[in-house]
């Protein structure tokens, strides 16, 4: 009240003797420091202070480092009872690469309290390691149980990683640099055997369990024949896509036969027909040579794989043509024999 009371005459004063009063301080400019209170900035300290006058109005109690954001609901229900995931700093960059929410998945808990580690722990933001921790859960840790054995441990080919898809320079960024993806080859079980996934000694109806599980539950599943970049393992992400759009492509392939081929390869229907080797369609007649088209396109090109010394040991082989490209179907890298390894 006495302030109140002494300041009125004083303002009336200055008024009327027409002192000129300073401008009064335009709004955008920067807020005036209390330079004793601030520490001097030492050299080539990190310029970062000066950010501080941003919040000028700010009371000296709140100006503590921020407090970290509180654990979202991914982190609260991802507990130790379903995998071992510690919280690690959020990823920034560079470039649109990493993410908030990340952990670093070190082993998958089973209903049972078993540890099935990722071999190397994988760096995914919370949402994915739940994903993959369901997805070990409730279909690959019984998968095991019906072969009679044990998951051991899963095998990760990749995680997070700040690169363009299919490691293509300037590629749209792959889900791995998001932290949303895993690659993965395989999981090792208990009894000395592993469900390899891109193997074509692989029991088939392994693979293909696999393969419905992880389409159901992952957005995004490139495998075998989707790409060429996936032919030794499968890439999983939770991509979100208009419309919940879902990639599901792995090409399961045949399995390999369990003993040596020791007969050629059923023909199949829509091979074009035989011809005989000698050339003499007259005399060596099937249902279905042609022997009034002598000129078809390709003779005996169609089956790569007949051993035709073994099959019918015909004096004179056609004229040495060189060998057509199987199928993509046929040229997988393994040897048909290496099951015996
Ligand atoms: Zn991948």
């Amino acid at each position: 009240m006495a302030l109140l009371l002494v300041a009125a005459p004083a303002q009336a004063y200055l008024t009327t003797s027409r002192v000129p009063l300073p401008k009064p301080r335009p709004a955008e400019a920067p807020a005036i420091e209390a330079p004793a209170i601030e520490p001097a900035q030492k050299p080539g300290e990190e310029p970062a202070k000066s950010e501080q006058p941003a919040e000028p109005e700010k009371p000296a109690a709140e100006a503590r480092p921020p407090e970290p954001p509180p654990p979202s609901a991914c982190r609260l229900a991802l507990t130790d009872a379903i995998a071992v995931a510690p919280s690690i700093p959020d990823i920034k960059g560079p470039g649109a690469c990493g993410g908030p929410d990340m952990v670093r998945l070190e082993a998958v808990v089973l209903p049972d309290k078993t540890r099935v580690p990722l071999k190397p722990a994988g760096t995914m933001r919370c949402a994915m390691a739940t994903a993959v921790a369901e997805w070990i859960r409730a279909d690959m840790a019984p998968l095991a149980t019906n072969l009679g054995t044990k998951l051991l441990e899963l095998d990760n080919f990749d995680s997070f990683d700040c690169r363009g898809r299919n490691r293509v320079v300037g590629a749209k960024l792959s889900e791995h640099g998001r932290a949303n993806a895993l690659d993965v080859r395989g999981l090792k079980l208990a009894n000395g055997r592993s469900i390899a996934l891109t193997e074509r000694n692989t029991p088939r109806e392994q693979r293909e369990a696999v393969l419905h599980s992880v389409c159901t539950r992952f957005t995004t599943v490139l495998g075998p024949g989707s790409d060429g970049y996936h032919e030794d393992h499968i890439h999983l992400d939770i991509a979100e896509r208009r419309g919940n759009y879902r990639i599901c492509q792995w090409d399961v392939w045949d399995e390999w036969p369990r003993i040596a081929p020791l007969m050629p390869a059923v023909r199949p229907d829509e091979a074009p027909p035989r011809e005989v080797a000698e050339g003499k369609p007259g005399e060596k007649k099937t249902e279905e040579a042609k022997p009034a088209e002598p000129a078809a396109a390709q003779p005996a090109a169609t089956e790569p794989e007949l051993e035709a010394a073994e099959a019918e040991p015909a004096p004179e082989q056609p004229k040495p043509k060189p060998k057509p490209k199987p199928k993509k179907r046929r040229t997988q890298p393994t040897s048909p024999f290496s099951f015996l390894r």
